[in-house]
């Protein structure tokens, strides 16, 4: 891996994700550090550098269409992206189209600039710490960790350049939102059977279901609904997002050699964070080292998948 692989991290300025950021950084990738206050996001990209890594900052809100909107046109103009056209020097590299100008007295090419984009989508908001159950901030809790992984997932997929490798798009989520665990799942059968095939699996079905969560929050019904019974909206805005997942892989699972996307999501575990009052079981290091792992991994062949320490797990 090297600085012309752009790792773009959502809310790195502190927690996994800054840890994140941090690790992929000490592997020789160009980090874009991601947060959506710009002043504490270029105070994290400025410890990063200052211990030697590649690491630049751009503000990004992901509940922000605008704010999403100008991150990608940065990336583009400053990456590449899409069809940049630039001229340079023999020899060839895997990221460069063949040969189709000669001028003076060196040999230089013109041709696409490839940007080998890995993204992760770290951005996350829990009201509840430990056991409480409040729905209050229902529809923030949804839209950030939802609607705000969508919304960037569908933006930067048409950024991605991919090569040998894979572009690779990661998503930080919870063994909270699992569909079939044992406890603390949604109860209606029909409900997780539809969300599981993923022959049938849409994005409306998805938003359905969230919203139809979101009614009953406001109706005052939510608690009959057999939602999941622990940490009830953010247990939902995982599910979604894994749901999601699963929709994306199956969608760019065509796509010929040289051109995949892979795309995976993954618990980190109870993370000592600010997002769980510091109470977590494991380090901030180790809650990003599988994000690093799905991110860097050589020989990546699998997508629409849920991880946890390094080893993949039942949805
Ligand atoms: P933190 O609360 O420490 O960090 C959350 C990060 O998300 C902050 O940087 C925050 O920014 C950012 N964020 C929130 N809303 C937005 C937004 N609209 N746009 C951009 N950034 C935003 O929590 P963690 O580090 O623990 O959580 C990181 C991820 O890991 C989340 O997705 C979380 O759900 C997931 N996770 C965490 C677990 C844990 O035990 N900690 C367990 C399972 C999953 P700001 O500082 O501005 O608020």
């Amino acid at each position: 891996w090297s600085a012309e692989t752009i790792a773009v991290v959502t809310g790195a300025n502190r927690g996994i994700g800054f840890e994140i950021a941090h690790q992929l950084g000490l592997h020789g990738l160009t980090v874009v550090l991601t947060s959506r206050e710009t002043a504490v996001g270029e105070e994290a990209a400025k410890v990063l550098q200052e211990g030697g890594l590649n690491v630049v900052f751009h503000q990004l809100d992901v509940l922000d269409q605008e704010s999403i909107d100008s991150f990608c046109a940065w990336i583009k103009e400053n990456y590449g992206g899409i069809d940049i056209l630039k001229k340079c020097y023999m020899p060839l590299s895997a990221y460069w189209v063949p040969l189709n100008s000669i001028m003076g007295r060196g040999l230089y090419m013109t041709c696409t600039y490839q940007c080998k984009l890995v993204q992760i989508n770290n951005a996350g908001f829990n009201h509840n710490i430990g056991s409480e159950n409040s729905v209050e901030f229902a529809e923030k809790v949804i839209s950030t960790n939802y609607v705000g992984t969508k919304n960037m997932i569908k933006a930067t997929i048409p950024l991605m350049r991919p090569n040998a490798a894979g572009a690779r798009i990661v998503t930080v989520s919870s063994r909270l939102g699992r569909l079939n665990g044992r406890k603390n799942r949604i109860s209606d059968d029909e409900v997780r059977h539809q969300l599981e095939d993923v022959d049938s699996l849409s994005e409306e079905l998805i938003d359905a279901t969230v919203n139809k969560f979101l009614e009953q929050v406001k109706d005052g019904t939510w608690t009959s609904g057999g939602w999941p019974q622990n940490n009830t909206d953010y247990s939902l805005s995982k599910l979604a997002v894994n749901a999601y997942t699963r929709l994306v892989a199956r969608d760019l699972a065509d796509r010929p050699e040289g051109e995949k996307i892979y795309i995976n999501c993954y618990c980190p575990g109870w993370v000592k964070t600010a997002m769980t009052g510091w109470a977590g079981q494991v380090t901030p290091e180790e809650g990003a080292d599988t994000a690093v792992w799905l991110s860097l991994l050589p020989d990546m062949r699998v997508s629409g998948k849920f991880f946890a320490e390094r080893r993949e797990i039942h949805f």
